[in-house]
């Protein structure tokens, strides 16, 4: 089959790959319809992160119809037309019972890759590393699905594809980090990042009851959509002398009760504090650009809380002191997919949550490879690039 490969840092490449198939009786192969780049990906495209190995088919964001099934799968069948949270859980470990379902216990078979790095492993991924699980990813004509009953929700009818690809990624950490901001009537949600992430941070604390949403970023087309799809308001940083003195102007002097930072580690901050952290990010001696975590730390409002969503590494410049004296809420995780996936599926049906508008690029998976360079550089309006696998 045909799948998007890396074979060394910036170096990605279309080629022949051995089909995916059934290894466990639990498993399921899905033909891959859609397949999204996302921003995660990029820290390990460039070498950020480690442990991508050559020939490793990359991709995690991703919706398809059922093609196998092995032997113990009982709920799903062949045909199913199913999107699968980018996160693999088994549905059965201590994690997955508490429906934390990315730090599940069982599906990361490198754990012990990762255990030194965060004390504890977490569950596999598609395509995104070896020591996230080594799993083949989604840019690909068919994967193979693990816990197929326990990873794979059927799309509704009235959903389409495109639609339904980004309930595998991008809407449920959007909507998680809008669960996690613990909303009640009249609060001012903040989102920093406007990628497809923040963006649909940004609808969900709207559909959670957020009175005011004021989404923060550079890239003009990203504020457009936030304001025209979502219904946010909108800061540009390049264009103030600071975003907490905005956002504490634009809310009586209090701040945004919650912050969602959407931006991770490929930030482009301005300041002081950024230069030090991209001379250091430059020379490989700290993999993190922590301006944004900083300003949501600063921003929120006393007794606020913060929602990391943005991915990073481990950063020596966090402002504990300021956490503590303010009395923060910090909140982080990697998405729970499978806790959200049928509520979103069914806000989906109703319209309730728009997500086709991401998908600015759509494209054929053989033109990966420039899809890839669109949507690092951001050029063209590029939110995603989409590509279709099996030629639909
Ligand atoms: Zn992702
Ligand atoms: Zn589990």
């Amino acid at each position: 089959m045909r799948a998007l490969c890396w074979n060394g840092v910036n170096d990605l490449a279309v080629q022949t790959v051995p089909d995916a198939t059934i290894v466990n009786p639990r498993d399921v192969v899905v033909q891959v319809t859609l397949s999204s780049t996302c921003g995660s990906d990029l820290h390990f495209i460039d070498g950020y992160l480690p442990g991508a190995a050559p020939g490793d088919v990359i991709g995690h964001e991703f919706t398809g119809r059922v093609v196998e099934v092995g032997p113990e799968v009982s709920r799903v069948r062949v045909g199913d037309r199913v999107v699968v949270p980018s996160f693999i859980a088994c549905g059965s470990c201590w994690y997955c019972e508490r429906e934390l379902y990315s730090l599940c216990d069982t599906t990361n078979p490198h754990a012990a890759a990762q255990q030194p790095v965060l004390g504890y492993p977490t569950g596999g991924i598609y395509g995104y590393t070896q020591p996230f699980g080594g799993y083949a990813g989604s840019h690909a004509e068919f994967i193979r699905v693990p816990f197929g009953d326990v990873n794979c929700f059927t799309v509704p009818d009235a959903v389409d594809d495109t639609t339904a690809l980004f309930a595998s990624d991008a809407l449920p950490t959007g909507f998680m980090g809008a669960d996690l901001c613990g909303i009640t009537p009249g609060d001012t949600v903040a989102v920093f990042g406007a990628g497809a992430v923040g963006l649909m941070a940004a609808a969900s604390a709207r559909l959670l009851g957020a009175e005011r949403v004021i989404v923060v970023d550079r890239v003009p087309e990203r504020l457009e959509m936030a304001r025209t799809r979502v219904g946010a308001e909108t800061i540009d940083y390049s264009a103030v002398d600071s975003v907490q003195e905005q956002l504490r102007e634009s809310t009586g002097g209090r701040g945004p009760d919650a912050v969602v930072e959407a931006v991770g580690m490929e930030a482009h901050g301005t300041g002081a504090q950024h230069v030090v952290d991209r001379a250091k990010q430059a020379l490989r001696l700290e993999t993190d650009r922590a301006t944004p975590l900083r300003e949501a730390v600063l921003a929120v409002r006393k007794a606020g809380t913060v929602v990391v969503l943005g991915v990073y590494g481990l950063t020596d410049s966090f402002p504990t002191g300021v956490v503590l004296n303010k009395g923060l809420t910090l909140r982080a995780a990697q998405q729970h997919g499978q806790r959200y996936a049928p509520r979103l599926l069914e806000h989906l049906a109703a319209g309730e949550l728009a997500t086709s508008f991401l998908a600015t690029h759509p494209m054929p998976l053989e033109d990966a490879v420039r899809g890839y360079e669109l949507f690092k550089d951001k050029s063209d309006g590029c939110v995603r690039a989409v590509f279709a696998p099996s030629g639909t």
